[in-house]
């Protein structure tokens, strides 16, 4: 420990729970800051006030068991990465479905439609996370929180779900703290300690070098985090900083985490009783105490900026479609990829040739609903024999045939309903037009606890 680094992270902690405490009903908090370069603990502030019995003063913050909300999406988004995306990749926000189909399941109040993953990393968009769930497979993912440290995270994948990307899984704010060291490391995972005389365990890479950068690059892009949460966020310091908020249901938990290429610091706020604060977000609630402590550790320490590791690329994209640019697109933008896995192609939409080409051809036959790429969510409150999406067809004249994952379907027409499954699910349809068999294109969609 440090002293005055303890020093500093305690008093930045209290002058923000004096400052937010009565009007928005938040009790206590705690810190945490790491050397990234052993692993060693600077300091550790457990709670508010360990006087405090009337606010669990003697609970240990930074040991205790919460939910991250949005924390540990970076980490997500790294093993996607890691399996093929790119910053510039485009993925939908947009509405996820509840089970039966018809009400759109709020997890964000707006859409954004596409947005690219720099975007939704950046703004802790909800959907696009779960859709990265889905695609890197959620066994892999908890694997990924493993590596890096997250032991609390001990119930099999299924007993989380689709929810772990959204962070419903319980942490310490010492995993998360750790985590966020090991991409400040570039990838490299150390236990955390107070003892650096006793033999530390060996250091394991948990996050390749080029996807911890390009984490951290985004992480630390003011502008890209700018819609939503403003261009003067408590994160726009005058140094380079890498930082991420987390907010749990009903505002219970309020998570702030950052880190330079020296140091790494987390700040929990919220009520050990479990009850929820009033009117507090990320950037609001644990953020600013974030932002003080950063400054004080870089007045400690200095800072330097990060540095970019061998085999990453800048290249100019359309911000539009996130490839390369053509000479019809109205503005490009640098984008920074792992040299391996560079945008294939060119924008093509922009291109004056594209917009005619792009109308939809009509009288095909489709699948109606679900549409490709939905993602819908069972209900734990409602039976599931009650769960079920009626599949509607388009564009058919005759008596229609459904197929789901292979097996066709023994009811036939236009609407038929389907009871609900998890996982990922591919459905189509066939009719005979004079003699033929006609075939509509699939539609494939994921259904999610
Ligand atoms: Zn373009």
């Amino acid at each position: 420990m440090d002293l005055r680094a303890q020093r500093a992270a305690a008093a930045a902690l209290k002058d923000r729970l004096a400052a937010l405490g009565s009007s928005h009903h938040i009790t206590n908090g705690a810190a945490l800051v790491i050397d990234n370069a052993t692993g060693g603990i600077i300091a550790w502030a457990g709670s508010n006030d360990f006087f405090d019995a009337a606010n669990s003063g003697q609970v240990d913050g930074v040991t205790a068991l919460r939910q991250p909300g949005s924390a540990l999406k970076p980490f997500l988004y790294a093993l996607a990465m890691a399996k093929g995306s790119r910053p510039s990749d485009l993925i939908e926000d947009a509405p996820i479905y509840a089970a039966g189909g018809h009400a759109p399941l709020n997890y964000d109040k707006t859409y954004h439609g596409f947005v690219r993953l720099r975007e939704a990393l950046a703004c802790s968009y909800n959907v696009p996370a779960v859709r990265l769930v889905v695609k890197t497979g959620l066994a892999a993912f908890l694997a990924k929180l493993k590596d890096l440290g997250f032991d609390s995270l001990y119930k099999p994948a299924e007993f989380y779900g689709e929810g772990l990307a959204l962070g419903n899984g319980e942490v310490t704010l010492l995993e998360l703290v750790n985590a966020y060291a090991a991409l400040a490391r570039g990838g490299v995972w150390l236990p955390a300690r107070f003892e650096l005389e006793s033999p530390a365990a060996p250091a394991r890479r948990a996050i390749g070098r080029s996807e911890a950068y390009l984490i951290t690059n985004i992480l630390s892009d003011n502008s890209a985090r700018a819609p939503a949460f403003g261009l003067n966020s408590a994160f726009n310091l005058p140094f380079d900083f890498a930082a991420k908020t987390g907010t749990t249901k009903d505002y219970r938990d309020n998570w702030a985490v950052g880190y330079t290429p020296e140091w790494t610091a987390g700040v929990w706020v919220g009520n050990f009783d479990g009850s929820s604060m009033r009117r507090v977000s990320g950037i609001s609630g644990a953020a600013p105490a974030l932002k003080e402590i950063a400054l004080a550790m870089e007045k400690l320490y200095g800072s330097t900026p990060f540095k970019r590791p061998p085999g990453i690329r800048t290249v100019k994209v359309c911000p539009d479609s996130g490839l390369p640019p053509s000479s019809f697109c109205p503005s490009s933008m640098d984008e920074v990829f792992s040299a391996g896995n560079l945008p294939p192609g060119q924008c093509a939409q922009h291109s004056p040739a594209a917009e005619s080409a792009a109308r939809p051809s009509p009288a095909k036959l489709s699948v109606k609903f679900p549409s490709d790429g939905d993602i819908f969510r069972l209900d734990p409150q409602t039976p599931r024999a009650a769960q079920a999406l009626f599949l509607k067809s388009a564009g058919a004249e005759g008596e229609i045939t459904w197929t789901l994952d292979g097996k066709e379907l023994a009811e036939r027409g236009e609407k038929v309903p389907w009871p609900l499954e998890p996982g990922s699910h591919s459905v189509f349809f066939t009719e005979i037009r004079n003699g033929k068999t006609v075939r509509s294109g699939p539609a494939r969609f994921h259904v999610v606890r």
